[in-house]
């Protein structure tokens, strides 16, 4: 690969997908549900690719279909306190993933600074690197100990985080509810985290593809809805996340024209449209949840409302099996500390997390995710007593997991 490129070879999710197959493992690893999507979602689906217009099934405008972009800026209005313009300040790209990319890319020169909070989504370290730019890593830890904590109690140094900026830094990146704590960024750390973007005149990435899943009357706060911060912040979301559609691999990105129009020059040159019809599922999907806020039928909020049992009996499970796990406030994974554990892990050089996650799928054909894959090199350590779930599963699912958990004793 090209110099950029180097030492972004190795893929946590290429890795660890290939080896739950390989093995026949019961997978809580990737993040994807493993139950049919919403009804209403595939019905929309249906429905677009059923039509009769000739355009369901022709390129799409660039930056997003006309439709989408006005359903995504109007039901981001609200959350933000201010009005959002479809055709400058929303931009819709393949995945979450591809808003990074094009945001980054877009954004990043060669020597600047991006501040990383970790635990991280692991592909923003490639992304800036790649850009030429370099990654300035800051870890939130976690204030108590005990046998079940929060990951509310995990929580950034402000001192620590202040010492990060400096004139070189273009850009943070916080990931609200967090991947893979679970952590939802209270008013005030948001805020602390605003002042220094305002203070050292720096741009804030806001991945907060996890927004609608919240638990135990958590809010989700967007980092854009903040004092002065909508003209320095680009929000990113996904329809996959959203729905539960992961496969649909559509998200977008929504700010200010100046920074959106970053990200418009790099998609424009790469992917340069997204499909048709799943744009066009996803546009009728909004417009559905947003003719049902407040109501019982809100796939938005009953989400939540299904997954916090799912969250609640693994939290129980990985406590009666002797581990300590993390209890997400949102998103859908869920660390835990498996440390009291006694194993047979083989010795060795990789870090000691992924050692456990191979031998768990190797001997007790259950997969997880090593979360050292969300560090520096430097910070590893931190995290390799820990490994991280996946809990959008069936019930059945998350009950074989909880045999084979018990099974530890
Ligand atoms: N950001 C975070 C924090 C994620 O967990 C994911 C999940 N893959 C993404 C971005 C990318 O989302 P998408 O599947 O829409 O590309
Ligand atoms: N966001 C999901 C996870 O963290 C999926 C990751 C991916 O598709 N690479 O598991």
């Amino acid at each position: 690969v090209t110099k950029r490129l180097q030492g972004t070879e190795k893929n946590v999710w290429v890795d660890i997908s290939k080896m739950a197959v390989e093995n026949k493992a019961l997978n809580l690893g990737q993040g994807f549900p493993d139950f049919m999507a919403p009804a209403d979602i595939v019905n929309c689906l249906k429905e677009v690719v059923s039509s009769s217009d000739l355009m369901t099934h022709q390129y799409a405008r660039s930056f997003g279909l006309p439709r989408l972009v006005n359903a995504l800026a109007k039901i981001y209005e609200p959350h933000l306190g201010r009005p959002v313009d479809p055709m400058t300040e929303v931009l819709v790209t393949v995945g979450a993933y591809g808003s990074l990319y094009c945001v980054i890319q877009g954004l990043v020169n060669p020597g600047d600074e991006v501040i990383i909070i970790e635990p991280f989504f692991d592909c923003y370290k490639p992304m800036v690197t790649g850009a030429g730019g370099v990654p300035v890593f800051v870890p939130l830890r976690p204030s108590k100990e005990g046998t079940v904590t929060s990951s509310g109690d995990w929580k950034l140094d402000p001192e620590e985080l202040a010492s990060k900026f400096n004139e070189k830094t273009k850009l943070i990146i916080v990931n609200t509810p967090n991947n893979p704590l679970g952590k939802v960024f209270t008013r005030d750390e948001l805020t602390m985290i605003a002042d220094l973007c305002k203070k050292h005149d720096v741009a804030c990435v806001a991945d907060e593809v996890y927004e609608w899943m919240l638990y135990d009357g958590n809010k989700h706060i967007k980092m854009a809805s903040l004092p002065d911060m909508w003209e320095r912040t680009v929000t990113i979301g996904s329809a996959g996340k959203t729905f539960s559609v992961t496969g649909w691999k559509t998200g977008w990105c929504v700010g200010p024209k100046h920074l959106v129009h970053c990200a418009m020059v790099v998609h424009q040159n790469c992917t340069y449209n997204c499909p048709t019809p799943i744009q066009e599922a996803v546009a009728r999907g909004l417009e559905l949840e947003m003719s049902r806020v407040g109501s019982p039928d809100s796939y938005l909020t009953s989400l939540s409302e299904e997954l916090r049992p799912k969250r609640d009996f693994l939290a129980g499970q990985l406590e009666a099996a002797g581990m300590r796990p993390v209890v997400p406030e949102g998103g859908y994974f869920m660390l835990a500390d498996y440390s009291n554990i006694k194993t047979d892990v083989p010795d060795g050089e990789e870090a000691k997390d992924f050692r456990f996650v191979k031998w768990l799928t190797v001997n007790k054909k259950l997969t997880v995710i090593p979360p050292s894959a969300f560090y520096c090199d430097e910070h590893r350590h931190m995290v390799e007593n820990y490994i991280r779930f996946c809990f959008i599963k069936e019930d059945s699912t998350l009950e074989k997991a909880s045999k084979i958990l018990q099974g530890f004793k």
